[in-house]
């Protein structure tokens, strides 16, 4: 489209401008149908599973925003993420990061094997045990970077070359990132997915997934798909998007620069065990992620000594609302182990390092010293409940 930065791509994009009256949101589209002139002439849109208006301009900003050639909108995240794997048959295979997101985790253990579509596990931090998983039907090779809750990276062009060697295609989630941040497209992969529910929309008013592919041909298949499983996003909910969107770049900004503070609090703490972070220059990933991306995002994951340690921290901690998803303008403090990884059985749970200390806080845009001081008390009471850890 236009050489604007990304901050201004956010605010203006021709579709967001109503073309007949002028006005500055996108038009609402309430209508399932569209009438026809005439037998032999049916304009651009038929039918609104098939298309309309306002999905189509929240579907445009997110293909321009994510630099690739087609959008999509779904009715959530999942929805994107298994509508992807529709482009698969039975026989094929899939290759996934072994720290996926509970939800997609389930989708491929227990929906797509039904229809005969295999899956690998892997250490996708690892390339040499990447590429030696790749077989023969191997068609898609799926990653999550930073993975969710210990976001562990993943060499995001180093995957997709292997892909490509070997005729496969290259998912993303990039929910944890978004376009801001990280631009996979950019970096060899076939497709983006999102649960834009997360920082996309980011006010915790809706359930939404977008998907975004490179080439025209994946646009096209993945059109047929969205428009035969009828897997959309509803008209309110794409208006919704398209607003919380526009304040994307600040938000995850300033988000991100009270978790960068928060981490490193965290990290110095004696009652902590550990502290997953990204942006940590000690982070096993830091080298790839700094490569690939331009900020350590909103999230930071933490894990205290037990279960009990991180139920006292939950029931003092006063402003984060307790509950599962991320990327709100309010602060999220999740229990992975029954909340985001609830799907995954325990010993998976446990080998992905989802203990039972672990917490993942996902930064708000509260004043961060407010929400220090509130760590800093909850940590108070997990340490009078237990004896200090020397390290
Ligand atoms: C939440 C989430 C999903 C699922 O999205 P929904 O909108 O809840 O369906 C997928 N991937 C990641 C990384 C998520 O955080």
């Amino acid at each position: 489209m236009t050489n604007h930065e990304f901050e201004t791509k956010l605010l203006h994009q021709p579709q967001f401008r109503d073309k007949q009256t002028g006005a500055v949101n996108v038009p609402l589209y309430y209508s399932s149908t569209y009438h026809q002139e005439s037998i032999d002439e049916f304009g651009q849109f038929d039918y609104s599973r098939s298309g309309n208006p306002t999905r189509q301009a929240l579907e445009e900003a997110i293909a321009e925003l994510e630099g690739g050639s087609r959008g999509f909108a779904f009715a959530s995240g999942m929805a994107a993420i298994s509508s992807a794997f529709m482009l698969l048959s039975a026989g094929d295979h899939v290759l996934v990061s072994k720290d996926v997101y509970g939800g997609a985790f389930r989708v491929i253990t227990e929906v797509l094997t039904q229809f005969g579509i295999d899956h690998t596990f892997i250490d996708m931090t690892d390339m040499d045990e990447t590429a030696r998983n790749v077989r023969p039907n191997t068609k898609v090779i799926y990653i999550e970077t930073p993975s969710n809750p210990c976001l562990n990276i993943t060499d995001i062009e180093g995957v997709a070359k292997i892909a490509k060697a070997n005729g496969c295609l290259t998912f993303v989630d990039n929910t944890f990132m978004t376009p801001l941040l990280q631009k996979p497209l950019d970096l060899g992969a076939d497709l983006v997915l999102h649960s834009a529910t997360k920082f996309l929309s980011g006010h915790s008013d809706v359930v939404a997934g977008l998907a975004v592919a490179k080439d025209e041909a994946l646009g096209k298949r993945m059109a047929f798909i969205q428009n035969s499983c009828g897997t959309i996003l509803g008209v309110q909910d794409c208006w919704l998007l398209l607003r919380g969107m526009k304040t994307l770049s600040v938000r995850l900004k300033q988000s991100s620069e009270s978790a960068r503070e928060i981490a490193q609090y965290l990290h110095h703490h004696p009652a902590i065990e550990e502290v997953y972070y990204p942006g940590f220059s000690f982070h096993a990933g830091y080298p790839i992620h700094k490569r690939q991306a331009t900020g350590a995002g909103a999230v930071v994951s933490f894990r205290l000594a037990s279960k009990n340690c991180a139920r006292i921290f939950v029931n003092r901690m006063k402003i984060p609302v307790f509950a599962v998803s991320l990327g709100a303008v309010e602060s999220i403090l999740s229990y992975p182990a029954t909340m985001s990884h609830a799907a995954m059985p325990v010993v998976e749970r446990e080998k992905r390092g989802i203990t039972d200390g672990l917490l993942r806080l996902s930064v708000g845009l509260e004043h961060v010293d407010d929400l220090l001081a509130d760590i800093k008390q909850a940590l108070v009471a997990v340490q009078q409940s237990r004896p200090v850890i020397h390290r």
